[in-house]
C-alpha cells in the first residue's frame, strides 16, 4: 500500500512503518505530545494508534513503574499475591459503569477479545458470534474472525466457523440473526476505530442492546480504542445510553508502554470464569508493571477535569477541521468522531497518502485507519495545547493545498 512500508531492522526483524518514506526519522525521545526523531526533527504525534492518550512521558505512570523498579518488582513470582493487582482490579472497575463489577487483565487487545469470545459461549452455552460491518476486532483467530477484512484474513482460514456479520446500523436483519436465538455475543465499537473512525449511530446501539436483552445474547462492547476518555466520555458506548454485558480495554490502558488489556463484565456474565478461574489465565496477565500502570492511567482518567479537557481540546480541533473541510471539500470528504478520535475522510487514497507523507515531513504524525486507507486517523494526547492544534491546523492545511498541486 502507498501508506505504508517494511522497515527492516538489522536483517532479523521488520516492523510495518506507516508513512511513506518513514522521514527516514528513528524515534528518539517523546514528552507530552511531542516525539524527536535521532537527526533532531520534532513531531507532533498526532497519530501512535490512539496509545498515547495520556501523552508521552507521563510522569505519574513513570513514576509509578519507576517506585515499582525501585522496590525490587515485588510481586513478580506469581506464587504468592502481589497487592498491585486488587488496586489495579478496583480501580478498573470504579471507572466503568456500576453494573459491571468483574475485571481481568490480559496483555493485548485481541488477547481480550478471545476471552470475552469464550465467556460468551460459556454463559450462553451457544457457539455462534456477531459483529458489524467495519469492524475491527484483531488478529489473532478468534478476533480475526470478527474482524471485517478479507484481506487481513487471507490464507488465515479456517477461522471461526459461526460468525454472523450484521450490516451496520441495519436493524431488521440484526433482529434477524437475533431472533434466531443461537447467538451467543454480538461485538460492536461504539465508535469503530481501524474502519474509518465510525460512530455506529446511538438508536442503532441502543436496538442492538434491547434485542440483545431479548434473545438471550451477550453484548460486548469493544472499547480498546474508544475508551478511558478518548471520545470525550470514559467510554464511546455511554454515548448511547446502554448497557454492554462486557467491555473490553486496551492500548491507553498501558500508558502507550506497558501491554496491558482488560475485559470487564458484570458479575452474570462473568460467572463462568468465577466458578472455574482455570478455564482461561495468562501468564503475564495481571503483572506487577502492568497494574501499577493501569493504577496511574484510572487516577489520571478520574480527575475532575480530565474528560472536561478532552472535549475542550476536541472542540478546538473540530474547529480546525470543519475550516479544513470547507476549504478543501474536493480532497476532503467528511471529518468524523467526537473529542480526541477524529477521521480524515478523504476523496481518494492518493490525497491520503499524499496528506500523510506531507505531514510526517513537516513534523506532525496521524495513523492510516488499518482497514480503510482513505481515512486518517487524529488521535492526539490529551495534554495537547492551543498552540499544537493551531500547529496541526498549519501542516494539515500545506498538506490539503499541495494536494491540490
Ligand atoms: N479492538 C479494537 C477496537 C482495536 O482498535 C484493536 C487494535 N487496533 C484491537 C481490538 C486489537 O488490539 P491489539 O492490537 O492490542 O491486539
Amino acid at each position: 500500500s502507498l501508506l505504508q512500508e517494511i522497515r527492516t531492522y538489522g536483517s532479523k526483524g521488520w516492523a510495518i512503518v506507516y508513512g511513506v518514506s518513514g522521514a527516514g526519522e528513528y524515534e528518539r525521545a517523546a514528552g507530552g505530545a511531542w516525539i524527536t526523531g535521532h537527526k533532531g526533527k520534532r513531531f507532533l504525534d498526532c497519530g501512535s494508534f490512539a496509545l498515547f492518550m495520556f501523552g508521552h512521558g507521563n510522569s505519574k505512570i513513570l513514576t509509578a513503574l519507576q517506585d515499582l523498579l525501585s522496590d525490587g518488582l515485588s510481586g513478580t513470582s506469581r506464587v504468592l499475591c502481589h497487592a498491585e493487582l486488587a488496586v489495579a482490579l478496583e480501580s478498573l472497575v470504579a471507572l466503568a459503569p456500576s453494573h459491571l463489577q468483574k475485571a481481568m487483565f490480559l496483555n493485548s487487545g485481541s488477547e481480550a477479545v478471545e476471552a470475552a469470545i469464550k465467556l460468551c459461549r460459556l454463559k450462553t452455552k451457544r457457539k455462534k458470534l456477531a459483529h458489524l460491518s467495519g469492524s475491527y476486532h484483531g488478529k489473532t483467530a478468534g478476533a480475526l474472525s470478527l474482524t471485517d477484512h478479507a484481506g487481513f484474513k487471507a490464507d488465515a482460514h479456517p477461522l471461526l466457523q459461526d460468525v454472523v456479520r450484521i450490516e451496520r446500523e441495519n436493524a431488521i436483519e440484526l433482529e434477524t440473526a437475533l431472533a434466531t436465538g443461537d447467538i451467543a455475543g454480538l461485538f460492536v465499537e461504539a465508535v469503530q476505530g481501524e474502519g474509518g473512525i465510525h460512530p455506529v449511530e446511538p438508536a442503532f446501539l441502543q436496538t442492538a442492546y434491547k434485542l440483545c436483552r431479548q434473545y438471550g445474547t451477550l453484548l460486548v462492547a469493544d472499547e480498546i480504542q474508544s475508551g478511558l476518555g478518548r471520545t470525550g466520555r470514559l467510554w464511546a458506548f455511554e454515548r448511547s445510553n446502554i448497557e454492554p454485558d462486557i467491555v473490553l480495554a486496551g492500548k491507553s490502558l498501558g500508558g502507550g508502554i506497558v501491554p496491558v488489556s482488560a475485559l470487564i463484565a458484570s458479575e452474570s456474565a462473568f460467572s463462568p470464569f468465577d466458578h472455574n478461574p482455570y478455564l482461561h489465565s495468562s501468564t503475564y496477565g495481571g503483572n506487577p508493571l502492568a497494574c501499577r500502570t493501569v493504577i496511574a492511567v484510572t487516577e489520571i482518567a478520574q480527575a475532575k477535569n480530565f474528560l472536561p479537557d478532552v472535549e475542550q481540546k476536541g472542540a478546538w480541533i473540530e474547529s480546525a477541521l470543519e475550516h479544513l473541510h470547507n476549504q478543501f471539500s474536493d480532497v476532503l470528504s467528511a471529518c468524523t468522531g467526537f473529542g480526541l478520535m477524529r477521521g480524515l475522510h478523504f476523496s481518494s487514497n492518493i490525497y491520503a497518502a499524499t496528506t500523510l507523507e506531507y505531514c510526517l515531513k513537516t513534523g506532525l504524525l496521524l495513523s492510516p485507519c488499518l482497514s480503510n486507507p482513505t481515512v486518517l486517523r487524529l488521535v492526539p494526547p490529551y495534554c495537547l495545547e492551543r498552540s499544537d492544534v493551531d500547529y496541526m491546523h498549519g501542516v494539515l492545511q500545506q498538506a490539503l493545498h499541495h494536494c491540490r498541486t
